[in-house]
C-alpha cells in the first residue's frame, strides 16, 4: 500500500483520484485543493452567463463528497504552500489556517493554470474580470445583470474570448472584441475561416479591435474601468473581460522540476516528472503532441482527464503511456461550428513543419434533401515530405464532431491523404452524399 497526495482535485485531479480508487482500493489518497469546489466546467461559463442555459447547477460533475465516498480524503481550502522532494512532504495551510506538514510516498501535481493578467497601469481598477473559476463566473454574472453595465471590452479573441463576446452580445450589451492579433481565433484556424467567424459576430453587432495591443486601463473617479486603451484606440467600456491567455501553476515545483518554456512541468508519456515518484497532469503540465512528434502545451479538459487517468495507473505500477493528443477542439457561435485538430497551414510554419493542404466546400448530403443540409467546408493539412495528415479544420451549421473525431484517430495512426481517398465512408442521403466532402477533399489533393 502506498500513500499517494494529489495537489488539486478539478478535472485532472478528479479523473486521477477516481481512477485510483476505482481500481486500487489499497492505496490511501490524500487530496488538498486550495478551492471551495471541485470540477466546474468552464465550457459552461459563457452560456450560463449569455442566459443560454438556466442555471450553473450542471456545470458539476464531482465534489467532496463523491471523492470521499470512493475513500479518499478531500481536504477543501487546503493551499499547498512548499513541497520538500527529497523529504517526500508537502507544507499545507488548511481551512482553519493551522500548518501542516505530510509526507507521501508517490505525488500527483495537478495545480492546473490561471489566467494571464496585464501587467499594465491601470489593471488594479473595479470591474475587470477574468474565465476560469466558479467564482469568476458567478462575479461577471452578478455585474451584467446590473442595468448601469451596457458596455464591455473582451480582451483575447481565444475560444474563450469569442463565446463572452457571443455571451454579452446576447445579454444586449454594447462589445467591443479587442485582439493584439489580426485575425480571430488564429492558434486554431487558417484565415478563411476565422474571417467567417469574425464576419457572423460583425453581422450580430459584435465590434472588432483587431490588431491593437491593451496599454493601460484607466478609470473614473470611483476606481472603476471606464477606458481600455490600446495602441491604436480608446475604448469606452463599463467592464472589461480579459482572457488572454493560461499560465500553469507551477510554482511548487519548477525549481526543482525540469520544466517546459512556459514553466508547465515537463512530464514524459507515463506522466513521471523529472523526479521519481512525482507525476504532473492537466493544465499545469504538458502534453505529447502527435502532428509535431514533440512535447507541447495544449491546456484542456479533455488532456486532463486523459493525463489524469494515465498517471492513476502508472502511481499505482500498472505501466501505461499517453497515446498523445493533438489538441481536438471546437466552437459554436450563433449555431455556426467550427471544428479543429492538430495543425493549420498557419502553425505548421511556427514548427517548421512543411505543409500542403487541400479543401472542400459542398452540402452535407445530396441536393434532394432540402432539410438540415447546409454547407460544410473542410481543410487538411498533410506533411509535404510522408503525405501524413497533420491537422483538419471544418466549418459548418452541421454537427461534424465525428469528422473532426476521425481526424485525431488519423493523425495518430499516421494516416496518409493518399489513404483517406479510399477509406471506407458509407452513403446514405439521410447522413451524406456518395461522394462526400471527406473523400473528396483527399481525392483532390495535391
Ligand atoms: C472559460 C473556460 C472554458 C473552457 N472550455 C473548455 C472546453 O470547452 N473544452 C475543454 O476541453 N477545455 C476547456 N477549458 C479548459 C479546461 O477548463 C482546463 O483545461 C481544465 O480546467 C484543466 O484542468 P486541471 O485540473 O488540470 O486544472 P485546473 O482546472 O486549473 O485545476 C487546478 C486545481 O488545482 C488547485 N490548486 C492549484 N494550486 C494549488 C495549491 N498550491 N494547493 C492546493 N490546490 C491547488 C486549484 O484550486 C484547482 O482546483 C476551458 C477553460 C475555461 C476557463
Amino acid at each position: 500500500m502506498s500513500k499517494i497526495i494529489v495537489i488539486g482535485a478539478n478535472h485532472a485531479g478528479t479523473a486521477c483520484i477516481n481512477t485510483i480508487l476505482s481500481n486500487y482500493k489499497e492505496h490511501e489518497v490524500v487530496v488538498y485543493d486550495k478551492n471551495n469546489n471541485i470540477s466546474f466546467l468552464g465550457c459552461g461559463m459563457a452560456l450560463w452567463i449569455g442566459n443560454q442555459i438556466k442555471s450553473s447547477d450542471g456545470l458539476f460533475y464531482s465534489d467532496k463528497e463523491k471523492l470521499e465516498s470512493l475513500g479518499a480524503k478531500v481536504n477543501m481550502e487546503s493551499n499547498v504552500e512548499k513541497i520538500d522532494f527529497d523529504k517526500k512532504e508537502v507544507l499545507v495551510t488548511l481551512k482553519d489556517g493551522s500548518k501542516i506538514i505530510d509526507n507521501y510516498d508517490k505525488l500527483v501535481l495537478a495545480t492546473g493554470s490561471r489566467p494571464v493578467k496585464l501587467n499594465i497601469k491601470g489593471n488594479d481598477l473595479n470591474n475587470i474580470y477574468y474565465a476560469k473559476l466558479f467564482q469568476d463566473a458567478q462575479k461577471v454574472k452578478a455585474i451584467t445583470e446590473n442595468k448601469d453595465i451596457k458596455k464591455v471590452a473582451v480582451l483575447g479573441a481565444g475560444y474563450i474570448g469569442v463565446e463572452l463576446a457571443e455571451a454579452f452580445q446576447r445579454l444586449g450589451m454594447d462589445v467591443v472584441l479587442i485582439n493584439r492579433n489580426k485575425e480571430i481565433l488564429a492558434s486554431y484556424f487558417d484565415t478563411e475561416y476565422n474571417e467567417k467567424m469574425k464576419v457572423l459576430m460583425e453581422k450580430n453587432g459584435i465590434k472588432m479591435a483587431l490588431g491593437e495591443t491593451v496599454e493601460e486601463f484607466i478609470g473614473d473617479e470611483n476606481g472603476n474601468v471606464k477606458f481600455v486603451k490600446t495602441n491604436k484606440d480608446k475604448h469606452e467600456v463599463d467592464m472589461v473581460l480579459s482572457s488572454i491567455g493560461f499560465i500553469p501553476n507551477s510554482e511548487l515545483g519548477r525549481d526543482k522540476l525540469e520544466v517546459f518554456k512556459n514553466c508547465a512541468y515537463l512530464v514524459n508519456k507515463k506522466q513521471e516528472t523529472s523526479i521519481k515518484d512525482v507525476y504532473a497532469i492537466g493544465d499545469c503540465a504538458t502534453v505529447y503532441d502527435l502532428s509535431i512528434d514533440k512535447s507541447n502545451y495544449i491546456a484542456l479538459a479533455t488532456n486532463a482527464v486523459r493525463s489524469g487517468i494515465v498517471a492513476a495507473h502508472n502511481v499505482c505500477n500498472t505501466q501505461i503511456e499517453s497515446i498523445g493528443v493533438a489538441g481536438s477542439s471546437a466552437i459554436c457561435i450563433y449555431g455556426l461550428k467550427m471544428l479543429s485538430v492538430g495543425l493549420t497551414e498557419k502553425s505548421s510554419k511556427l514548427h517548421d513543419i512543411e505543409v500542403l493542404t487541400t479543401s472542400f466546400k459542398d452540402k452535407q448530403k445530396p441536393e434532394f434533401m432540402e432539410n438540415n443540409n447546409p454547407d460544410v467546408e473542410i481543410k487538411i493539412t498533410y506533411r509535404k515530405d510522408n503525405r501524413q495528415i497533420v491537422g483538419a479544420q471544418l466549418v459548418s451549421e452541421y454537427d461534424m464532431s465525428g469528422t473532426i473525431h476521425l481526424f485525431s484517430l488519423a493523425i495518430y495512426k499516421k494516416l496518409t491523404i493518399d489513404e483517406l481517398a479510399l477509406l471506407d465512408i458509407f452513403f446514405m442521403p439521410h447522413f451524406n452524399k456518395p461522394y462526400n466532402y471527406i473523400t473528396m477533399s483527399a481525392i483532390t489533393a495535391k
